[in-house]
């Protein structure tokens, strides 16, 4: 039964888990550092970061270095992984980087010199990754910048260079040939650092085909169900399941409005059920009109989406109030809610609010409440 009519989250890890293996078969022999930056894409990264150590996951990334303290505690000191921060290392962080354990991915030659200072002065190696920039012109050294790294090996004194990473920014579309240009500048970036692994691929690039593999992928929101190329992806299970019950049935009679405004007219009478969440709860709000939700075994468009209700059409659907309609799951694919509201699978996930209940279910599921908070 849904407690005071609240909105509730289901949180799959048996289903994390399954994906996970999917994507290390996909991987084919490189090793899988699973993306659990802005608290695992919202499903909760300690709890998420669990469950995948326990699958064989060894290395991880977050994206803000307090992410990489809060993941390190939440793992605690019998599951020793390595922890990316793709952020890097800033003057005066060192400490800190130091103190987790945590190995910043550097990303700028500020970023390099501060690091390398820091270590100097530590007195041993610091172990960092370095982001080489190979066409998004969004974060990482530029190959040039790595090409006179690798020459003048004084910069780099002090830094224990393990991992060269970069990031495709067209992986989502196989047929775009900026891929194929983005690896021929990875791959000759990689060979000024023989001593590091490499790491290309997220979860598009994974299915990109072997040459985008390389020793270490980096799979974010497939992880979490989302499809490498912004579509429902059979292979991948859904993790987050989003259901609310239904308060009310009305049926509006043709040209009556519907919630705010004058935007949504019926064009037909419509029974209309008025369903406990909104877009405090996560459903976007531009997903009205396209988006749809699961309902007595069919999709029911999204009429309005307002804070705290949201009105789907049941057509002739037998209904009773406080059913429970799915607005994400396995019948209500992330990706298609996401385009219906013209953005991606990663933002829908990281919009899912805190209101409800959020339940984790599947084997090492943290019990209810514990983990299950921000902050
Ligand atoms: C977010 C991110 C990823 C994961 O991307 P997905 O599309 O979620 O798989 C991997 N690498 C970098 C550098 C990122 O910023």
């Amino acid at each position: 039964m849904p407690s005071e009519g609240l909105a509730r989250l289901n949180i799959d890890l048996d289903a994390l888990a399954d994906n996970f293996r999917v994507l290390t078969a996909e991987a084919a022999g490189a090793a899988v550092a699973p993306v659990v930056k802005a608290d695992g894409y919202g499903l909760g990264a300690v709890a998420v970061g669990r469950r995948l150590w326990a699958e064989g996951a060894r290395s991880f990334f977050v994206a803000r270095l307090a992410e990489g303290e809060a993941l390190r505690e939440g793992l605690g000191p019998e599951r020793a992984a390595a922890i990316h921060v793709l952020d890097g290392l800033t003057t005066g962080t060192g400490p800190r980087f130091v103190a987790a354990g945590l190995t910043p991915v550097l990303s700028s030659l500020p970023q390099i010199s501060a690091a390398a200072t820091f270590a100097r002065n530590l007195g041993r190696p610091l172990t960092v990754g370095l982001h080489v920039d190979t066409g998004m012109n969004r974060q990482g050294v530029t190959p040039a910048e790595a090409h006179a790294l690798a020459l003048s090996t004084d910069r780099l004194r002090g830094l224990d260079l393990e991992l060269v990473i970069s990031h495709l920014g067209a992986g989502a579309d196989p047929a775009d040939p900026h891929n194929r240009r983005q690896l021929e500048r990875f791959a000759a970036a990689r060979a000024l650092f023989p001593q590091a692994r490499a790491s290309l691929a997220a979860s598009a690039g994974i299915f990109l085909g072997p040459d985008y593999r390389f020793d270490m992928v980096r799979p974010g929101v497939s992880l979490y169900g989302g499809g490498p190329q912004e579509r429902p992806d059979a292979r991948l299970k859904p993790v987050a399941r989003l259901t609310a019950p239904i308060l009310d049935i009305r049926t509006v009679r043709r040209g009556e409005r519907l919630g705010y405004g004058a935007k949504v007219v019926l064009e037909q009478t419509t029974r209309v059920a008025v369903v406990g969440a909104g877009y405090a709860d996560g459903v976007i709000r531009a997903a009205r009109g396209g988006g749809y939700a699961w309902f007595a075994g069919a999709r029911r468009p999204l009429l309005i989406v307002n804070m705290d209700l949201l009105a789907i059409d049941i057509g002739e659907a037998e209904a009773q109030i406080g059913e429970l309609v799915e607005l994400l799951g396995a019948h209500a694919h992330l990706d298609d809610l996401a385009a219906a509201a013209g953005t991606v699978a990663h933002e829908v996930l990281v919009r899912l609010g805190r209101r409800g209940e959020r339940v984790y279910i599947g084997q090492d599921a943290p019990p209810l409440g514990e983990l299950s908070r921000r902050g």
